[in-house]
């Protein structure tokens, strides 16, 4: 893993970093650093905005709340991952975790997918968004992933890309060699994950998942797995046999 500074805390800022700029902290922001991490003024915080790299600021006080002062940069801006993530969305806390994990995990684009059985017939943005800010802090990545509306399972399929395959994961796949089934996919090839919801795909959709081209249809293991455990399952092998693990 490249070395970087992961002791310094790291916060995600919506503007321009440059050298000498000055970053206003909202609120909550004020609030994480002061009184959660319980930082001083002249203390080092890490900013990166998803375009600029990271940067090492200092925490200044102000009268109207906090600010960063803009100092040098600590790492260039890196390229965004391509590995999209494609789930039926749970209830909240446990689509907070999961949300957490497919960044950490290196998805780049989260695609809430409305299927038949899911529980969860909206999601809400924004908390995404939030949870994907959290996991990108944390997990040191210099990019936030996209987060697409909702969509129902037909028109995903519909309006998807075939040259992307599809990572299909089925409970009701035969059980097989994870790796081997990967292997069918080239490497280097644009890559999507499926995970279902907590009820399970209908036959009818998962008969359209396994007519649509380029789709590697992934057993788990012999054990029905939460769908936040298959989410992070998934996606650990796909990157060590097809991504950024290798
Ligand atoms: N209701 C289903 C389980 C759904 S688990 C049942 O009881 O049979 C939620 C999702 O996690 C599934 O749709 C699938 O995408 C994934 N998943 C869970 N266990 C899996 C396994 N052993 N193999 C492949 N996918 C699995």
């Amino acid at each position: 893993m490249p070395a970087y500074d992961f002791r310094s805390p790291r916060l995600f800022v919506d503007s321009a970093l440059a050298p000498g700029a000055a970053l206003p902290l909202d609120r909550a922001q004020t609030h994480y650093l002061t009184h959660v991490l319980r930082l001083k003024a002249g203390d080092r915080v890490l900013a990166f905005n998803g375009r600029d790299g990271e940067w090492e600021t200092r925490l200044a006080g102000g009268r109207r709340g906090g600010a960063l002062a803009v100092g040098t940069q600590t790492r260039p801006q890196t390229a965004p991952a391509d590995l999209h993530y494609l789930f039926a969305p749970l209830k909240a806390a446990r689509l907070d975790y999961m949300v957490q994990k497919a960044v950490e995990m290196g998805a780049s684009r989260l695609v809430p997918v409305l299927t038949r059985h899911g529980q969860v017939g909206r999601v809400n943005v924004a908390r995404m968004r939030a949870n994907a800010v959290e996991a990108a802090e944390q997990c040191g990545i210099l990019n936030l992933p996209d987060i697409a509306a909702a969509t129902a399972l037909p028109r995903v399929l519909a309006d998807r890309d075939p040259a992307r395959w599809l990572v299909f994961c089925d409970e009701g796949a035969e059980l097989a060699d994870p790796a081997a089934a990967l292997a069918r996919i080239a490497p280097r090839s644009a890559l999507a994950v499926l995970v279902g919801p907590e009820g399970g795909f209908a036959e009818d959709e998962r008969a359209m998942l396994l007519e649509a081209p380029n789709v590697v249809r992934l057993s788990l293991g012999p054990r029905i797995l939460r769908a936040d455990t298959a989410a992070v399952a998934a996606l650990a092998l796909v990157q060590a046999v097809l991504g950024d693990w290798r």
